[in-house]
């Protein structure tokens, strides 16, 4: 049994299990355009693996009819499968609501030509990640990464995101490094230099705890900080987080068909608990809602501090 399971039962055992799938979640492919140090899901360029169209159209129906509050669809960078269009389609024909996740930059991939116009137009919710903790760090000002998420920023405002109601802007940020997120202290930065510098306007910021799984993991071993991250993690470990863990309300579909509890739990190679209908071919909604989750260490990341996940 896992250190983080033996957490969860010490303050509630029906804490072990989903209570419903509120958000699906599709990680279409694991391409990207970009290899950021703190990626779980190590996606690069060079990364090949996709959903076929077939696994797109089962998708498509599950999601029609089990009706989540939202399809969440991630990668890799998600604008760079060709199969992107037609899954929101199908999602919009279906009255599902939808949302991308971005690095921003993949938008400017030749891939992705005309794609902000088409998430407008289908009314898709964008989750922006900004690959830092400031847009003055030094980090993210490497090359011009910076410069190019800010150019995609002004074409989504361009493009109606921000100010029309039902095209919602959210921003991502995952600290550089070991730090654990001060939710308040990015909100207040990311406001004023976002929203004051820079006139660009968000809904919400969500800052994500790096999980030491993936790339970031490899890193934190090449640097000999892996032992001393993880009980950081341990220590930030806050009981309020664990009610509301993503993967009790949510359920995640890989680009090959598996399910997996959540997007961290795919990227440690964990698909759903023994017993659990592990693919959408046998998708069972009544035992996928209510299913044990496979809870690893790792998943420490999700209840540090004020929790993330
Ligand atoms: S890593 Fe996944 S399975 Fe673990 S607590 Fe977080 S959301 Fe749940």
């Amino acid at each position: 049994m896992s250190e983080f399971l033996r957490c969860v039962e010490g303050i509630d055992t029906a804490a072990t299990h989903a209570v419903r799938i509120d958000t699906l979640m599709v990680n279409i492919g694991l391409r990207c355009n970009m290899a950021c140090a703190h990626c779980h899901q190590s996606s690069s360029p060079t990364r090949t693996e996709a959903m076929s169209a077939g696994d797109i159209g089962t998708v498509a129906r599950i999601a029609a009819d089990i009706r989540p509050r939202l399809v969440d669809i991630t990668g890799g960078a998600p604008e760079l499968h060709p199969g992107l269009r037609r899954l929101i389609g199908s999602l919009t024909e279906a009255g599902v609501p939808t949302q991308i996740r971005t690095n921003l930059t993949a938008l400017l991939e030749p891939e992705a030509e005309g794609l902000i116009d088409f998430l407008a137009t289908n009314r898709v919710r964008v989750l922006a990640s900004l690959s830092g903790v400031s847009a003055n760090e030094p980090s993210v000002r490497q090359g011009d990464v910076f410069e190019r998420c800010v150019t995609v920023l002004r074409q989504l405002l361009d493009a109606g995101y921000g100010s029309t109601p039902g095209l919602r802007l959210d921003i991502a940020v995952n600290p550089v490094g070991v730090s654990l997120p001060d939710p308040a202290q990015l909100e207040k930065r990311f406001r004023a230099e976002l929203e004051g510098d820079l006139g660009i306007p968000f809904e919400e910021l969500i800052a994500i705890t790096n999980v030491p799984i993936g790339r970031m993991r490899e890193k934190l071993t090449r640097s000999g900080e892996l032992g001393s991250y993880r009980q950081s993690l341990r220590l930030a470990f806050n009981p309020r987080t664990v009610d509301l863990l993503a993967c009790r309300y949510s359920l995640e579909i890989a680009w090959d068909g598996t399910l997996s509890d959540c997007d961290f739990n795919l990227g440690a190679g964990l698909r759903v608990a023994p017993g659990v209908p592990a693919h959408i071919s046998e998708f069972d909604l009544d035992a996928l809602a209510t299913r044990p989750i496979r809870f690893a260490d790792h998943c420490f990341a999700c209840t540090a501090d004020a929790g993330s996940g």
